[in-house]
């Protein structure tokens, strides 16, 4: 399985950066796109910068309701309305709506865990009690084990670890952690793709040096 970030607050050299998250997933049956980012030309450009076709893409998994992940959705759908969409079920009804219109295939809210795709799952809706976001993640069974993919890790990585404990033992995690410090929670894991909003990556990085990898708009990996 292949993911490659495509839209990040960092980016590599060519690419351009911006505050959001977009990430696209490569399984070999499926090609999905977990977020937009915030400016939706940003996302397109950067993906023909890197030769990714807006059109293989099936599916559309938006984590969670923040600018900087659902930014880019109007103009992804207007290139490619041929795409299953799925939100935490807790969406504005209003926008649920209003991406139903725009799309030739279906809108699925998410409440529980559930198989979207072949070897993708979705962890299902959490919230974090404090601030009433809503938010999925993902686990992708890859061949070198399961890996967490999050957009902003808004209900705590404990909340996020405890829900895709189920699918396996978890390898890595990738995507925006933001101000998480529950740092043991990375003991076992290879892989600690941190990214978009994560606060601590220094202090990570310092505890994990050969496990911290630090993602950007353009990086790539085979899982
Ligand atoms: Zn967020
Ligand atoms: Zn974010």
């Amino acid at each position: 399985m292949k993911i490659t970030i495509v839209y990040d607050n960092n980016a590599k050299e060519g690419l351009q950066c911006g505050w959001g998250f977009a990430c696209l997933i490569e399984t070999g049956k499926n090609n999905i796109l977990f977020d937009t980012g915030w400016d939706g030309h940003l996302l397109l450009e950067n993906m023909e910068k890197l030769s990714i076709d807006p059109q293989i893409i099936d599916t559309l998994v938006l984590s969670h309701q923040h600018w900087d992940h659902i930014g880019g959705v109007t103009t992804f759908l207007n290139i490619n309305p041929d795409v299953d969409v799925y939100v935490p079920s807790g969406f504005s009804p209003r926008l649920k709506k209003e991406i139903t219109s725009r799309i030739k295939k279906k809108l699925y809210g998410v409440s529980s865990p559930r198989e979207i795709r072949d070897k993708i799952y979705t962890i299902g809706e959490l919230e974090k009690s404090d601030t009433g976001i809503k938010e999925q993640s993902l686990v992708l069974e890859c061949e070198s084990g399961n890996f967490v993919l999050t957009g902003c890790a808004h209900p705590g990585l404990l909340l996020i670890l405890e829900a895709a404990a189920p699918f396996g033992k978890i390898n890595g995690i990738i995507g925006g952690l933001h101000d998480s410090q529950e740092y043991g929670s990375f003991k076992d894991m290879q892989l600690i793709g941190a990214g978009h909003c994560t606060s601590h990556k220094d202090v990570i990085r310092k505890m994990y040096p050969e496990k911290f990898q630090k993602i950007y708009a353009g990086y790539s990996i085979e899982l």
